[in-house]
């Protein structure tokens, strides 16, 4: 096979987009891909009952990144689609994130935007230093809140009691003093009106562009010739563990489709309130691609620690490992590692999108083949 300038590992969102910048510059790119799907993560099909189902989850973008928002806005259009969430606590739905609206509904309050700060102040747990996931909610939220909302779903979703989990420096943990439902606050949010999987393959769609899917990048590895490799998969799979493993949370999803037209009011409803429901959310995925149809496919989320690497784990020495692989891969000099598992840290994509055209506007580059 002739030298490619880029050899690209994964058609997921880092991948796809790296690719698209490099070959719109007149570079030749090879992606290949271990599954026999585009998309990573965010890939979404139609299941056999002709349901467009978010395959690996609820995925809403959202971003306020205008550069991002625009340049993904070449390739697809968007609905208008705005995310909720609901909890269920004792059979009832509350909204989440934690807003006057829920509280005056679990409560039976009449909070508005003034007399929220002051409640606020008065059932938060004061700290004085605040070392974990579990401090930080309690210092937000107080006991009670962190109980119905918080403390079971962290053990279901990681495992792990809050208090075992770093500080959430993303703070997704905000309390809300006015009465917005809508789960994101940013400018920009929609989902693609033909869905992830069609706007990937739009993305990927450019001469200077190959795509092998089903393809191990270990299996390969020496037969492909290429400048530059954009890793975007487990950094610790391309060093072969040789520092240890690095501990990724995954998820078992249950498909189920009812014959009905909508099973639940909104996208996702988290099951909070205790372990003995395993799953932590149920997803609907038709209230997010407006999909018309008689019958629903619901998802159901089971937490676990086998199986594909969806979430890096927000410990400290899981950090430190990552660190370690860190330093090794800067002794590398053409290889570059790109998005979730690859940089083992929660990345959405927006940030991944950023991200590669970022990286690519600063990555080496030979000059071109011709
Ligand atoms: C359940 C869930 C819900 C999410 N919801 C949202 C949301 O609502 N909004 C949002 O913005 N973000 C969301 N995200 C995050 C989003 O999925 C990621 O930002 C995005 O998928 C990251 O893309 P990536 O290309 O870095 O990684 P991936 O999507 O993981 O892509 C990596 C690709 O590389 C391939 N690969 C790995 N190793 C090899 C190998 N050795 N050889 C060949 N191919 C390989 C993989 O098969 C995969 O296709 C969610 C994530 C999860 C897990």
């Amino acid at each position: 096979m002739a030298k490619v300038d880029f050899l690209i590992v994964g058609a997921g969102f880092s991948g796809a987009v790296f690719a698209e910048q490099a070959a719109n510059k007149g570079y030749s790119v090879l992606v290949i891909e271990k599954n026999n799907f585009i998309g990573g993560a965010c890939h979404d099909c139609y299941n056999s009952d002709n349901v467009l189902i978010h395959k690996f989850g609820a995925h809403i973008f959202h971003t306020n990144h205008e550069n991002v928002w625009n340049y993904l806005s070449h390739f697809t259009q968007w609905n208008n689609y705005k995310h909720q969430v609901k909890a269920n606590i004792g059979g009832k739905l509350y909204p989440f994130p934690i807003n006057i609206n829920t509280l005056n509904s679990l409560y039976n309050l009449n909070l508005n935007e003034e007399t929220i700060i002051q409640y606020f102040d008065k059932i938060r747990i004061k700290k004085d230093s605040v070392t974990n996931t579990e401090d930080q909610i309690l210092s937000t939220f107080g006991e009670d809140l962190y109980n119905k909302f918080y403390k079971f779903y962290t053990k279901k979703q990681w495992g792990l009691w809050a208090n075992e989990l770093t500080l959430d420096l993303n703070s997704r943990i905000k309390e809300r003093t006015n009465y917005n439902d809508n789960f994101f606050t940013d400018k920009y949010q929609g989902i693609p009106s033909k869905g992830y999987t069609e706007l990937l393959r739009n993305i990927l769609n450019h001469k200077n562009i190959k795509i092998q899917l089903e393809t191990d990048f270990q299996s390969i590895k020496n037969q492909i010739n290429y400048n530059y490799l954009i890793y975007t998969g487990r950094i610790d799979e391309y060093f072969n563990y040789q520092l240890g493993k690095l501990p990724f949370r995954s998820i078992k999803f249950e498909y189920e489709t009812h014959n009905k037209e909508f099973y639940q009011p909104v996208a996702v409803v988290n099951y909070t309130q205790n372990l003995e429901i395993e799953y932590t959310r149920i997803v609907e995925s038709k209230h997010m691609t407006l999909q018309k149809t008689p019958i629903t496919t619901i998802i159901k989320e089971f937490p676990t620690s086998d199986g594909y690497p969806y979430y890096p784990i927000p410990q400290k020495a899981n950090y430190e490992l990552y660190t370690k692989y860190k330093k090794l891969s800067e002794s590398l000099k053409n290889v570059i590692f790109l998005g979730r598992s690859a940089e083992y840290k929660y990345y959405n994509m927006d940030e991944v999108c950023f991200n590669s055209i970022d990286i690519f506007k600063k990555a080496p580059k030979n000059k071109k083949q011709n």
